[in-house]
């Protein structure tokens, strides 16, 4: 693989779902590893990183806020201080290895880590740290897939990489449809024509209005952070 680098700055979302690897619930610590080699060795192409983590691993508030009796407002800020536990087991995997980075809440919680504010992240970035944005958007109601779209867009990335269990966006359901093909390359116009599911539709809006390419990869295969910026990764490119 050639790991010429075909951008500058990118923003790399990675679920919850993504840290638990084999395990039915919570953080899997090999696939934590695995995940922060990856992205030091991206970093070692001089690729500067952001990182939203989601936090479906331990919670989400749509799913367990009736059952728990909480309202969903309260349930989300559960699913946000999950995203954060993410965030720092991620971030002392990448620092482990040598490399800098930084953990930025979008929630307050200065004793925890750093608050997230832009200049902030763009001071660590342009200072070639990596930087996790924990907490979503701060906001109840939303989902770390708008997060990883509104952070790529406030920190001038040039690409979203969407690390998801399939490796891009098929014609249909690829676990439904043994006939189900995967799609090279489409525009943002095409995912909403087709009413295809890359991210949900205030995350996929914001990419959209903004003509920020959002690549669809393989969390699975080992590397595949490091090839989806390079350019070859097996991979679905939506870009305008
Ligand atoms: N969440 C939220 N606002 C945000 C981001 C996340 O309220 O801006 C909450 C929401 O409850 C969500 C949970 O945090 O279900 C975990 O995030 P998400 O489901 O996006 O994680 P992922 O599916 O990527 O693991």
């Amino acid at each position: 693989m050639d790991a010429t680098p075909l951008y500058r700055r990118v923003l790399v979302k990675v679920s919850g779902e993504a840290l638990m690897g084999p395990e039915p619930f919570g953080l899997h610590q090999p696939t934590v590893e695995a995940i922060a080699d990856d992205l030091a060795a991206t970093h070692a192409l001089g690729v500067e990183l952001g990182v939203v983590v989601g936090g479906g691993n331990i919670f989400r508030g749509m799913q367990v806020s009736s059952s728990k009796g909480v309202d969903r407002a309260t349930g989300d800020y559960m699913g946000m201080l999950a995203t954060v536990m993410n965030a720092l087991a991620l971030n002392a995997a990448i620092m482990r290895r040598g490399v800098q980075s930084r953990a930025l809440s979008a929630l307050d919680m200065p004793a925890v880590c750093e608050t997230y504010t832009r200049p902030r992240a763009l001071a660590h970035l342009d200072r070639g740290r990596i930087v996790i944005f924990a907490a979503g958007t701060g906001n109840p109601f939303f989902t770390t897939d708008t997060a990883a779209a509104l952070r790529a867009i406030e920190t001038g990335c040039e690409a979203l990489l969407k690390a998801t269990n399939v490796d891009g966006i098929y014609t249909a359901d690829p676990k439904k449809d043994a006939s189900a093909t995967r799609l090279e390359r489409l525009t943002h116009d095409e995912v909403i024509q087709k009413d295809l599911k890359v991210m949900d539709t205030a995350a996929f809006a914001l990419a959209r209005e903004n003509s920020l390419p959002v690549i669809v990869f393989s969390i699975h295969e080992p590397g595949s952070i490091q090839a989806a910026v390079c350019g070859g990764a097996r991979a679905t490119t939506v870009a305008s």
